[in-house]
């Protein structure tokens, strides 16, 4: 006992942790009873969860296509296990790879329109491991202001330059991509749709700068592999501009119902990115009963395109329903849907309500979103019913007017 006061007296006097003691901002939120993080769910059941013994409405997954409780993806996941066991103990690099890991890399690349694809453990190391292992001394990457975070750590890790544009300014890139001294190795970096608006990426101009400036173009298609394109491919397929666009970074945690992230490109630069990315070489492989789900969620995507036409009528719903109701949706035009509410408290509070009714979203507020534009964000999947998003619009309706966000 005397050793643990002591102990804990020495803690209270190491300077690094006095930010954790004075930040007591989560916890004032927790103490109002308006914390919306980490909710642990207790059972899923696709469109369905469980949390404190209640059933939600989920509209705040990125499982758009809803395979994540699929017969056969997990039947496919259940084989794995038994046949490679539950974890790859390892890097790829080293004794992690499985020949799983090598099948779906032909798979993502044929599916993706690329000559290549590496799997890496997540969407997350996928785009940290394509910067900062591409993006070298002497060189530079132009990141959009929206990029995901996963781009942005990639470019911090990375030895090269980093430029960022304002979200969708192209002209503005153009300029910065005109400058004489600029280095000659770059590469400019999109979110194909981006995470937080909804909106998608000019990649027809986007290609059309980076030829005329000798840039590579690299898209990152988490939100969009599934979503976007006659098959699901993407965004570069939904324009027709796969040839152009030269590197297509993927993840498993949404469309693709798992974990893990992949980067499609040419053979050589994949490679190149084999033997250069640190968060491939360092790192765990990506365990085979996630490997073999994803190889059946695929299977599943590109068999049953109805699943993405399901997706996009629920879309529809759900976002004009809102818009009917009086919200802003911003530019969305996705499944993923912004309802803007404005201040950070009202935020809190409008979540907590809907949570309260039934319905799971998620709160954007900053450093996400500056503090004026603090929203909920609604995401669409395949399998909601149509008395599911009935549900919840109601809901949105009821709490939008006893709020006053809505008349
Ligand atoms: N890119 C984007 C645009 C994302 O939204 C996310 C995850 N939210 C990632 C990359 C990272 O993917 P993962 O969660 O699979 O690591």
């Amino acid at each position: 006992m005397g050793e643990w006061v002591a102990t804990t007296q020495v803690a209270q006097q190491i300077a690094l942790f006095d930010k954790c003691r004075s930040f007591t901002k989560a916890k004032e939120v927790q103490a109002a009873g308006l914390y919306p993080y980490f909710t642990p769910i207790s059972e899923s059941e696709d469109t369905v969860v469980k949390i404190g013994g209640k059933s939600k409405v989920m509209m705040g997954s990125n499982n758009y296509l809803g395979l994540t409780h699929h017969p056969k993806v997990l039947e496919a996941a259940r084989k794995a296990l038994e046949r490679y066991g539950s974890g790859c103990t390892g890097s790829r690099f080293l004794n992690g790879t499985l020949d799983l890991h090598e099948r779906l890399e032909e798979q993502l690349a044929e599916f993706t329109g690329k000559e290549a694809a590496l799997v890496l453990s997540t969407g997350y190391q996928a785009n940290l491991g394509l910067v900062s292992g591409l993006v070298g001394r002497g060189d530079v990457v132009y990141l959009d202001k929206l990029d995901h975070a996963s781009i942005v750590d990639g470019a911090k890790l990375s030895f090269g330059d980093v430029v960022r544009f304002n979200h969708g300014d192209l002209a503005g890139l153009e300029r910065l991509l005109g400058r004489e001294d600029r280095p000659k190795g770059a590469m400019i970096i999109v979110d194909g749709i981006y995470s937080m608006e909804g909106d998608i990426a000019d990649l027809p101009h986007l290609t059309q700068i980076a030829h005329r400036h000798g840039a590579a173009l690299a898209v990152d298609d988490a939100h969009s592999v599934g979503v976007l394109g006659p098959t699901g491919a993407g965004t570069a397929e939904h324009f027709g501009v796969t040839d152009d666009v030269d590197i297509i970074v993927g993840t498993f945690s949404k469309s693709l119902a798992s974990i893990g992230g992949f980067v499609a490109g040419q053979e050589y630069v994949i490679h190149y990115l084999k033997h250069n990315a640190r968060p491939l070489i360092f790192s765990a492989a990506l365990p085979a009963s996630n490997t073999a789900g994803v190889l059946a969620a695929l299977e599943i995507l590109r068999s049953e395109p109805e699943r993405r036409e399901a997706l996009w009528t629920n879309t529809r719903m759900l976002a004009e329903g809102l818009r009917a109701l009086g919200y802003d949706t911003g530019h969305s035009v996705t499944p993923i849907i912004p309802v803007l509410v404005g201040t950070l408290e009202n935020t809190f509070l409008f979540w907590r309500k809907l949570f309260d009714a039934g319905v799971f979203t998620n709160p954007v507020v900053p450093p996400a979103v500056p503090a004026s534009q603090c929203r909920l964000r609604a995401s669409v999947m395949a399998t909601h019913t149509k008395e599911q998003i009935d549900f919840a619009l109601d809901a949105f309706a009821g709490i939008g007017r006893q709020l006053g966000i809505i008349s």
